[in-house]
This record gives C-alpha cells, sequence and structure tokens, in this order.
C-alpha cells in the first residue's frame, strides 16, 4: 500500500467548506481502513484551523481577455502571474498551522523530538529567520529542490515545510480559481495539467449520464473536460494505453495505464463533480487502485510547475 501520510507531492490539500460532508466520510474511511488514520489525523489538526483563520490572498489582477490569451497558447492562466501573497498573513496563518502539528498526539513524526519539527518552524517564523512567502515561492513552483535546500538551511524537515507550504497556500489557490473558472467559462484544454494553476492532475472523473471524462486538480480544485481518448499524459491510444480494474471488478473505478510514458491515472464514477474538497476523501478511498498500478511499475502524476508567488506587501 501506498504512505498513506499525506504528502507534499501528488496529494490534494486542505478541505475548507464541507467538512459537514467530508468528516463523516473520513471516519467511515478510517473505520473501514486503519491505514488511513495517520492521514486523516493532519487533516483533523489543521482543518480547524483553515476554516477559522478565513485567510486568502486577494484577487488577481488579471483581465478575462489576458486569462483567455493564455489558455489559448497551452499556458495555465497562473503561470508567470504575480501573486499577490503578503508576508504577514502567510506567516500567521502558517504559524498557527504549525502550531496546530505540534499538537498532534506523539507529534508528527520524530522531527518535534529532533527539534526540526513544528515548533521550531514555528520559532523560525516568528523570529523573522524564515520567510513564510519564501517558502510559498519554492511550492508555488514546484521546486522542490530550493524547497529542501530552505529546509536544510535551516535544521527543517523538508516534508514537513512541505506540507505546512501546501497548506498556507491553498486557500489562496481555491480563491483564485474561482475567481477565475467562470471568468474564463468552458475551456478548451487537452493537458494533464490543471488550466489554471498548472498542477498535475490528481484524478479522472466520469461525470453525467454520458459518463464524460473530466480531470482534478487537487490544488485549487479545478475541473475541466477531457474529450481526447487515450492517455492524458502523452496522448498515447495504442493497446499500449488499458484499463485496469480494482479485483472485485466494479466498474465505477478503475486506473488508466500507459506503456508508453509509465504513467497512471485513476478514474472514478462521480456524476456530479465532487467538491474540491472531497477530492481530498476521493483521493484516500482510491489508494487501492495506486497500489494496482504501482505494483505494476507505473508512476503517479506528479506536481506540476505552478505558479511563481511575488513577496508582495508586508502586512
Ligand atoms: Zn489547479
Ligand atoms: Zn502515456
Amino acid at each position: 500500500m501506498p504512505d498513506p501520510r499525506p504528502q507534499f507531492v501528488g496529494r490534494p490539500t486542505l478541505l475548507l467548506q464541507d467538512s459537514h460532508e467530508v468528516l463523516p466520510r473520513l471516519q467511515t474511511l478510517t473505520r473501514e481502513y486503519s491505514d488511513l488514520e495517520a492521514a486523516t489525523q493532519v487533516y483533523r489538526a489543521l482543518m480547524p484551523v483553515l476554516e477559522s483563520d478565513g485567510w486568502q490572498a486577494p484577487p488577481l489582477a488579471i483581465t478575462p481577455a489576458q486569462a483567455r490569451r493564455k489558455l489559448a497558447q497551452g499556458i495555465p492562466i497562473l503561470q508567470g502571474e504575480d501573486l499577490p501573497l503578503p508576508e504577514g498573513a502567510a506567516r500567521r496563518l502558517m504559524v498557527r498551522l504549525a502550531q496546530a502539528l505540534d499538537s498532534l498526539p506523539g507529534g508528527l513524526d520524530h522531527e518535534s523530538r529532533r527539534g526540526s519539527g513544528p515548533r521550531h518552524v514555528q520559532h523560525l517564523l516568528e523570529q523573522r529567520k524564515l520567510k513564510a512567502v519564501s517558502v510559498l515561492q519554492h511550492a508555488g513552483v514546484g521546486d522542490h529542490d530550493g524547497l529542501q535546500a530552505l529546509a536544510q538551511a535551516r535544521q527543517i524537515d523538508a516534508d514537513l515545510l512541505g506540507l505546512l507550504a501546501q497548506y498556507t497556500l491553498a486557500p489562496s489557490l481555491r480563491s483564485w480559481a474561482r475567481q477565475l473558472e467562470p471568468m474564463v467559462g468552458p475551456v478548451e484544454w487537452t493537458q494533464s495539467r490543471c488550466y489554471i494553476c498548472g498542477a498535475e492532475v490528481l484524478l479522472g472523473e466520469l461525470q453525467g449520464g454520458t459518463g464524460e471524462r473530466h480531470l482534478r486538480c487537487g490544488r485549487c480544485g479545478a475541473d475541466w473536460s477531457f474529450p481526447l481518448p487515450g492517455c492524458v499524459f502523452c496522448g498515447n491510444q495504442a493497446d499500449t494505453f488499458s484499463r485496469l480494474y480494482p479485483p472485485d471488478r466494479r466498474q465505477e473505478q478503475r486506473v488508466e495505464v500507459c506503456d508508453v510514458c509509465r504513467r497512471y491515472l485513476k478514474v472514478v464514477t462521480t456524476f456530479e463533480p465532487s467538491s474540491p474538497d472531497c477530492l481530498f476523501v476521493l483521493d484516500l478511498a482510491t489508494l487501492h487502485l495506486d497500489t494496482i498500478a504501482q505494483a505494476r511499475g507505473y508512476t503517479p502524476p506528479s506536481a506540476g510547475q505552478i505558479v511563481q508567488p511575488h513577496p508582495g506587501r508586508d502586512l
């Protein structure tokens, strides 16, 4: 089974709006699969912070024409944009998230005891020895080496820093997606990376009565139709592209695998688009599909390069 802990790369992030819907589903899942307890523990610690904080960055200064022009050129809308991420607000949220992680029973793995855990991050942020926006900048562009170097230089656990960055950045990404989706309307976008934030697809959904294939972004929650057949990553339509089903042959779930690019996509029948928050649950509930594909040597969608934030005004 894949590591069920929330990962910096490829896992959807926070849940802001549908906790009343998500929590019962999580509880059911963890009763059924005890291995998921660790994955949901972090969520349950961070969700109240995100709900009570409510901070999200201001809207982007971009016109509908500019957004549509970028899409026509195959460029995700946020790519290359100056993102208004103020240091003060980002720092406050990241500190509160670190405090919540520190309060987890037993801490977050062993980092706390090594002095590289949440309390250490909180201290560095409060002492202005670590800029929150610098962290978000590395995380935002998928610069894992940069994030690792930043973490190493300050003796922070790199996975922890990535997790904090992901959750700090996510409310703003969701907010920008809500701003941009109605602005551009239905899009023709035949890439596996998100047309809004540029992150790689999380999973596919078969929506509506016709089971039209849509792709979903786990970071900003975007939803885009993908009408082309075959592999969403490389376009392969030959018999080297195939569909695998769970052993019980449940047709509502499958994993699409490609022998050309060796990547896989989980696809579930949902009829209605899942709310962005429920993508987290859907991803956890289909870890058996990850197992099926990874056991055969296929690799999951990875986080693609997304946006380049800029420091903005310190609050
Ligand atoms: Zn996205
Ligand atoms: Zn492929």
